[in-house]
């Protein structure tokens, strides 16, 4: 159950909703959004409605019985819009494209990859600078010194930026220099990262679980939402699995589902969804054709000689491809 609160609710009304809420056995948590104040009411028993929606102070209730509530469209019908300012916006009823490269690498490299998103009017690059990697002899990322790098170049080109935070640390010391912070499948149920991400207002992509299901990529949005931060998009970038064709299942099925049940924009990442630079492009358009509000993919100017993940990675002629076919196949699912 969600309670939103009259803005003007006095301490008489609060301690009296939250007794009653008390009387039919739920547990309530307090959310304070940009949007409004909400009791997040959780609980099993079946009671009359009318006996909470009635009380003073109480300015709309909705029954949403799934674990996760206020990402949910049983809550909020009208999809979640995200304006990143400047003109790019996330939302339903656009493509977002987000590229570049898996880790950032250099000045030169991010320049070139910049050249290729403005020549093909994309506004929003990815590129980690702190990297989590299987290996602790892998590249790691050039940290804040590659991000302040980063960000200067896409500034000076009208470029926004998304890029992966690791910890609770690094939330506050990247916040004025990205656009969006990405959540990792590694780290997509690092509960502490999520509270801390719900504090901040800027937007935030969180990635399936390596082993996620699709009711735990929403609890995880839950915690970042319910800790005040609605500017959020969910990403499907594949599933471990017993194939080992591919480097993972990019998980088709969990779009439509995703878009289904919750209000919150999805995104596709075919690069880590099947791992082969060869099949990334079809995997693109077939993330477009299942109902997707973005793509998210790698792409260097020479992938066989990226630090990280060149294996997946799109050459700037492959994306440059792959983008316009991207568009087409989206104008299609629209006038479908
Ligand atoms: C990445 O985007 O480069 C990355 C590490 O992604 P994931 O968390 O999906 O593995
Ligand atoms: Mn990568």
């Amino acid at each position: 159950m969600i309670i939103q609160l009259e803005p003007n609710i006095d301490q008489q009304s609060t301690d009296s909703l939250l007794n009653s809420i008390e009387q039919i056995g739920y547990k309530s948590t307090p959310v304070n959004t940009h949007g409004a104040n909400y009791l997040v009411c959780v609980g099993s028993k079946d009671f009359d409605i009318r006996t909470i929606g009635n009380l003073p102070g109480v300015m709309d209730i909705h029954r949403v019985s799934d674990n996760y509530k206020l990402v949910s469209r049983k809550w909020k019908v009208n999809p979640t819009s995200i304006d990143l300012g400047d003109g790019v916006i996330i939302e339903e009823g656009r493509m977002a494209i987000m590229a570049g490269p898996c880790s950032i690498e250099s000045e030169e490299q991010i320049e070139s990859v910049v050249k290729h998103l403005v020549d093909n009017d994309v506004r929003i690059m990815r590129g980690g600078v702190y990297k989590p990697r299987s290996s602790p002899y892998s590249f790691r990322g050039l940290g804040m010194d590659g991000l302040k790098t980063f960000y200067k170049i896409c500034q000076a080109n009208g470029i926004k930026i998304i890029t992966e935070v690791m910890q609770v640390s690094q939330v506050e010391e990247m916040h004025d220099y990205i656009d969006i912070y990405q959540v990792g499948s590694r780290n997509s149920q690092n509960f502490n990262l999520l509270d801390a991400l719900g504090k901040v207002d800027k937007p935030v992509l969180i990635k399936r679980g390596l082993s996620g299901t699709i009711d735990e990529l929403l609890q995880s949005a839950e915690y970042v939402f319910s800790n005040g931060n609605e500017r959020l998009l969910l990403c499907e970038r594949g599933i471990r699995t017993y194939e080992k064709a591919y480097r993972n299942t990019l998980d088709l099925n969990a779009v439509p589902l995703l878009k289904n049940k919750s209000h919150l924009p999805v995104i596709v990442d075919p690069s880590h969804g099947i791992g082969v630079r060869k099949f990334v492009e079809p995997m693109a358009l077939a993330g477009v054709m299942s109902g997707a509000d973005g793509i998210i993919v790698e792409v260097h100017e020479t992938p066989e000689k990226a630090f990280s993940d060149g294996q997946q990675t799109l050459s700037f002629a492959e994306s440059a491809k792959m983008i316009e076919k991207i568009r087409k196949t989206f104008e299609l699912r629209q006038s479908l």
